[in-house]
């Protein structure tokens, strides 16, 4: 017998709400999307954010990817992590791994766009301005509403946070010379600077800025001209990535490990930011959202007939199945932090000669990258 489709609200705006979806609507499920109205006018946000294949893959299945525009992707083809001493390098390249790409950098704003217009031709997606408007009553609400979900409280979540006291300033910058799909990270007391390779403004000579800074002197680079700026970014990489000019806004963002300690009850499901938060050096916390949207998908569509979506014995099995690895993530990317925030000289030299050791031990890179790759 087949059964009716049950609805499903989806409350959340940003990448992983519009992604669970047209997950969602796949499955044959009606989808009630709440989307405030400023969200969708004005994206407008200058992050290029770094996807691993499985989330690639997922975008590729809900028909997003083929659809963002040629220049708003770009693919990672090697990958090079410096310390704080000449010769502390890791270097990871696509043929050693012995995969095409080893991520992509997308435009956040045009994969937001991608995803919005997916929506708009899902007939199974209903979009609704705000919650409390008039329909049928869901069977399950996805809570996928950001860092801050005002949601969590009204549900008794607990949200353990742990503020890094820091912030990460993103902005787009031209290079003088092309980047050939080399993505650089520099680790070191007590910044974490990546330049992410990208095609915008300028094709083959663009870079997506991400530097994590003591929250004091993130506010002193904010506040800097652009060329004081450009001066404190060329100190920084050495020029290694040619000179640096910026190409727009600089944007500051507060940094903070935070983690819900339920995902699920009856009729409701956390996702993405809403549910956990990592810092973006290992560029990771969008990853974990696509992945926690993958995991609903593949629970909700493999119920049993007589079960509700918003059986919550049903959404343990999502939660168990995404706790893990989330909480793995979280480890190394703090872990990794406060290696490379430690000032002390006998940490110094070890995280140093750590990267050296790594880049020679081929079966820990390989691990390592796996890791990164899928998630
Ligand atoms: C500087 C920086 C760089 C990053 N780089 C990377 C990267 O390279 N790779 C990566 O994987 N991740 C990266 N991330 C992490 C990534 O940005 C987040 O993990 C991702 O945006 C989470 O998506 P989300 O949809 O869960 O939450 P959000 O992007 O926060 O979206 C949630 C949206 O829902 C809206 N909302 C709130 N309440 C409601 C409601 N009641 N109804 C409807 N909507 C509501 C919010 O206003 C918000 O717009 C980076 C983060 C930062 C800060």
């Amino acid at each position: 017998m087949k059964r009716s489709a049950e609805c499903v609200r989806v409350q959340g705006s940003g990448p992983v709400g519009m992604a669970l979806a047209l997950a969602l609507a796949r499955l044959g499920l009606h989808v009630q999307w709440i989307a405030p109205a400023e969200r969708i006018a004005a994206p407008g946000d200058v992050r290029a954010y770094a996807l691993n294949p499985a989330s690639v893959a997922l975008l590729r299945e809900l028909r997003v990817w083929d659809a963002m525009p040629e220049d708003g992707v770009t693919p990672v083809r090697d990958m090079r992590v410096e310390g704080d001493r000449p010769g502390a390098v890791l270097e990871f390249t696509a043929w050693q791994q012995r995969v095409g790409e080893l991520a992509w950098i997308v435009d956040a704003a045009e994969l937001e766009r991608a995803m919005r217009t997916a929506i708009g031709f899902a007939p199974a997606i209903e979009i609704v301005g705000s919650a409390t408007a008039p329909g049928a009553p869901p069977a399950l609400v996805a809570h996928a509403e950001g860092k801050h979900a005002a949601s969590r409280e009204a549900l008794g979540v607990r949200w353990t946070r742990h503020d890094y006291g820091q912030v990460a300033v993103a902005a787009r910058l031209v290079a003088d010379r092309p980047h050939a799909g080399v993505a650089w990270q520099w680790f070191r007391s007590p910044d974490v600077l990546a330049l992410l390779p990208f095609e915008r403004p300028r094709a083959g000579c663009s870079y997506g800025l991400v530097w994590s800074q003591p929250a004091e002197r993130a506010k002193s680079l904010l506040a800097l001209e652009p060329a004081a700026f450009e001066a404190a970014l060329a100190e920084a990489t050495g020029r290694v990535a040619g000179r640096l000019e910026l190409a727009g806004d600089r944007v500051g963002w507060p940094l903070a490990l935070a983690q819900a300690d339920r995902w699920c009850g009856p009729g409701w499901v956390l996702l993405g930011d809403a549910a956990h938060v990592v810092h973006p050096l290992a560029g990771q916390g969008l990853n974990l959202g696509l992945a926690d949207v993958a995991a609903l998908a593949q629970t909700l569509g493999g119920r049993e007939p007589w079960r509700s979506v918003g059986d919550e014995r049903l959404l343990r099995r999502y939660e168990r199945a995404r706790r893990g690895p989330t909480a793995a993530m979280a480890q190394v990317t703090d872990g990794l932090l406060h290696l490379f925030a430690a000032d002390a000289g006998p940490i110094r030299a070890v995280r140093n000669t750590g990267l050296v050791l790594v880049n020679h031990a081929g079966w820990l890179k390989r691990w390592l990258a796996e890791r990164a790759l899928h998630g």
